[in-house]
């Protein structure tokens, strides 16, 4: 079972109605009261507004603006979901079409609990890449951040991408240095650099861009999507915080219909409050075999007496730089979860 599905599945024990994680296992017969909406068209949500949901139909690549049918009661659609679309589908100006039903979701990212909103909730669904994009000067890099981002990547069964912006200011070596051990891919940019990089990194995937205030961001997506107009004139931490934050994620196809990436302006980190350390270590394959003789309850951190990761270092079979990459972000979530 792929660390994604797991994931879901996980989630879907916490509350299926909220997660959305499994519509569709029916433990009930449809009947004339459910109906079926299986030959629905299917529309990919771009961006969520007050009840308004935009939409880009998968076949026929329309655009349309959809409201939630009443069945879907409290079930949240968030950006990036698939969803099934009936009603007026021409996308013309002032048509409504109705979003019947939300897929499956392969994954999902939550957005972090604040003084508005006390619950983590979902903000992006289906992604499979997240790009955190740091500068590495003005601002300088936060290891401590990008740790937890790192770690809600591996939670969800995303793969992360480490976008290092401004290299002109300062070098690249010193945080390349702390993540190669992890096997994220890091690329590395300056004003005017070529993006054949991080193109091809895009090319056919759904990739969540989160980053700082400052550190480019919105630069970055405004020359992989040109004409996408993002504001490089970024939200501030005094007016980030208490606007509706969770609305905020927008996707944006690349050109060309070659994959999407998905903004998330306002938004600095992602709900850990679920994530435990042995979700993190499922997405090491390789160090979870070394952990199989661990005490139980071992939280495999450098003050665990008899982890089993210390004895595969020594025996030669875990290399120390990956085990102290590895503990860096374990120790990132628990200072995280207290
Ligand atoms: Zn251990």
């Amino acid at each position: 079972m792929s660390h994604a599905r797991r994931t879901a599945e996980a989630y879907a024990d916490i509350d299926p109605e909220k997660f959305g994680a499994r519509p569709a296992r029916r433990t009930r017969p449809r009947t004339k009261d459910r109906p079926d909406y299986s030959d629905a068209e299917v529309g990919r949500v771009l961006t969520v507004d007050r009840g308004r949901f935009r939409c880009q139909m998968l076949d026929s690549g329309v655009l349309l603006t959809a409201a939630k049918a009443r069945q879907l009661g409290r079930k949240g659609v968030i950006v990036g979901d698939l969803v099934r679309v009936v009603g007026d589908t021409s996308g013309e100006e002032g048509t409504l079409a109705r979003i019947v039903e939300v897929e499956p979701r392969s994954t999902v990212l939550l957005r972090t609990a604040d003084d508005t909103d006390p619950t983590e909730r979902p903000i992006v669904a289906n992604a499979d890449q997240l790009m955190i994009v740091s500068a590495l000067a003005d601002p300088p890099p936060r290891p401590g951040m990008i740790d937890r981002l790192l770690v809600a990547a591996y939670d969800a069964g995303i793969s992360p991408i480490l976008c290092l912006t401004k290299a002109d200011l300062a070098e690249p070596d010193e945080i390349i240095e702390l993540y190669e051990p992890l096997g994220v891919p890091v690329v590395v940019t300056e004003p005017g650099s070529q993006l054949d990089e991080v193109d091809e990194l895009l090319v056919d995937h759904v990739t969540v861009l989160v980053g700082h205030s400052g550190v480019g961001k919105s630069t970055l997506i405004n020359r992989l999507v040109p004409g996408a107009d993002r504001s490089t004139a970024e939200v501030s931490e005094a007016t980030g915080r208490g606007r509706h934050t969770s609305t905020s994620a927008v996707a944006l196809q690349l050109p060309g219909g070659s994959g999407w990436v998905i903004d998330t302006p306002g938004v600095r980190s992602f709900g850990l409050s679920h994530v435990t350390c042995e979700s993190v270590l499922g997405a090491f394959g390789d160090l979870t075999e070394f952990t199989r003789d661990c005490p139980r309850g071992c939280r495999h951190t450098d003050e665990e007496p008899e982890c089993g990761l210390d004895e595969a270092v020594a025996a030669g079979r875990l290399t120390p730089g990956r085990l102290a990459s590895f503990r860096r972000i374990v120790t990132a979530l628990l200072e995280q979860s207290g």
